[in-house]
């Protein structure tokens, strides 16, 4: 099968510095993966970069979605194409409601029929959200605005979700919550790639996972391969 995404001796360089040395991630319809590693590994400026959030001219090597080529292209045309980026820090417009917040998400589309059914399922996998549809989204909790954050990826009905550190700052329970909704939007169709430090929680949930170590890719396996390897239980998941 073709990937829909696809990282090809992929370089990002700050300057001088080389912040990510020649990577290749590949990303199947309807996958699950998971790229994990510690602080500075790059997992943070690869999403970046596939999403078109970092300067194009620090990019060597290519980036390919949905059979295209988007290295050089602009953010926003990156999400008109069908990859929508959730960042890290959530990102809502605490000064809209949580209703607006969603509308916003759908900006880009005219089939008001199709959008009236991407707000349903919004509601249907997040409760939370229809409770507080009135809401303020900067007057939500933490995972509340998580939810808000994916919910609104969903309303641009994306073939792709990139998330950044989906249990960032969040209590176990809502971690679980959130873990749940994004296994039932991926099980819906849409393929997801998401970086996560809870790696315990990453690898229980994805179904691929690629560890990232100093700009490069050590390893790339099947979650279960990647659970019992020696090395990634000791690094990753506290176990001696
Ligand atoms: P974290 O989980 O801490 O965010 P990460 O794996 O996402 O880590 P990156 O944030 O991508 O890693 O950082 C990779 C490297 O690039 C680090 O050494 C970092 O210091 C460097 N870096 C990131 N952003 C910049 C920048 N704007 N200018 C210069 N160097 C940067």
């Amino acid at each position: 099968m073709a990937p829909i995404l696809e990282l090809k001796n992929f370089h990002y360089y700050y300057g001088n510095i080389e912040a990510v040395k020649g990577i290749d991630i590949r990303v199947e319809p309807g996958e699950m993966v998971t790229l994990i590693g510690a602080n500075g590994a790059g997992k943070t400026t690869t999403m970046q970069s596939i999403s078109g959030l970092t300067p194009a001219s620090g990019v060597r090597g290519e980036i390919w979605f949905d059979g295209k080529r988007i290295d050089k292209k602009k953010g926003n045309k990156i999400t008109a194409m069908g990859l929508c980026h959730v960042l890290e820090g959530r990102h809502v417009f605490s000064q809209l409601s949580v209703e607006e917040n969603l509308k916003m998400g759908a900006y880009l589309r005219k089939d008001n029929a199709g959008i009236r059914e991407s707000f349903a399922k919004v509601y249907e996998l997040f409760p939370r959200l229809l409770e507080r549809k009135t809401q303020m989204a900067g007057t939500l909790s933490g995972g509340e605005q998580q939810m808000l954050a994916i919910g609104r990826a969903m309303m641009g009905k994306p073939k792709m979700i990139l998330l950044d550190e989906p249990s960032l700052g969040l209590a176990p329970i809502v971690v679980h919550a959130i873990f749940e909704a994004i296994v039932e939007i991926n099980r819906q169709g849409t393929t997801i790639l998401f970086v996560e430090q809870n790696s315990k929680i990453a690898l229980a949930t994805a179904h691929r996972g690629y560890v990232m170590q100093t700009g490069k890719i050590v390893l790339a396996d099947t979650c279960e391969n990647l659970e019992s390897n020696e090395e990634v239980k000791k690094a990753y998941l506290g176990m001696k």
